[in-house]
């Protein structure tokens, strides 16, 4: 099986956030309150586990004292789902995977609700098996999986990857390098490859793929 995550692995999320903050921003907010109530509103408090959504950031931007017109700024920020922010090569790269005849499910972590709308606002749900959606803990979900046979776990999150790892050295974890990155930035690390295009991941998982 290959799990591939959603965020910064196939959705240009780095991009979707930018333009997350000039919606605010046009409402009045200043940028670093932006970012800073981004950051409140995916914490849950363990850095495992994230539920972002535009009323949570709009609560939070309340709780700091903005007395925004929320109806009017969440269809500015709904807006946004019209938007493809697919990764340049993301079809291709689930295509190639789909050729070893295993499955192939996205795997993300979040408020499912806007996960959901993120991953229907691109053609790349068309090119899965399944999209799982979880409120954190991916090795949780990777354990239950890896019974049907080998895994390949393919995420952005260093802390995220080393915590699959650690749980599950049997398991092929790969790194797509995301310099974007709002949390998480961490070193290359041993066991862990990290591939900075699809078509390196596409060439370790032929190496790595036995039948
Ligand atoms: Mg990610």
């Amino acid at each position: 099986m290959f799990i591939v995550d959603w965020d910064g692995t196939l959705y240009n999320t780095y991009q979707f956030v930018q333009d997350i903050y000039a919606v605010f921003e046009d409402a009045g907010v200043s940028h670093a309150d932006a970012e800073e109530t981004m950051k409140a509103a995916i914490f849950l408090g363990d850095k495992l586990h994230y539920d972002y959504s535009f009323e949570r950031q709009l609560e939070a931007l309340k709780q700091k004292g903005y007395t925004l017109k929320h109806d009017e700024v969440l269809v500015s920020l709904e807006e946004l789902f019209e938007t493809d922010y697919t990764m340049d090569g993301a079809v291709e790269f689930l295509k190639t995977l789909r050729t070893y005849g295993q499955p192939v499910n996205i795997l993300t972590a979040g408020n499912e609700v806007f996960q959901k709308k993120k991953i229907h606002s691109t053609a790349l749900h068309k090119y899965v098996d399944d999209v799982v959606c979880v409120p954190g803990d991916k090795q949780k979900y990777v354990g239950e999986v890896k019974e049907s046979g080998p895994v390949f776990f393919i995420n952005d999150k260093p802390f995220e990857n080393d915590d699959v790892k650690r749980a599950h050295p049997d398991v092929h974890v790969i790194e797509m390098y995301n310099p974007h990155k709002i949390v998480g930035k961490g070193e290359a690390r041993e066991h862990v490859p990290v591939c900075k295009t699809y078509q390196e991941i596409l060439d370790y998982v032929r190496e790595h793929y036995k039948k």
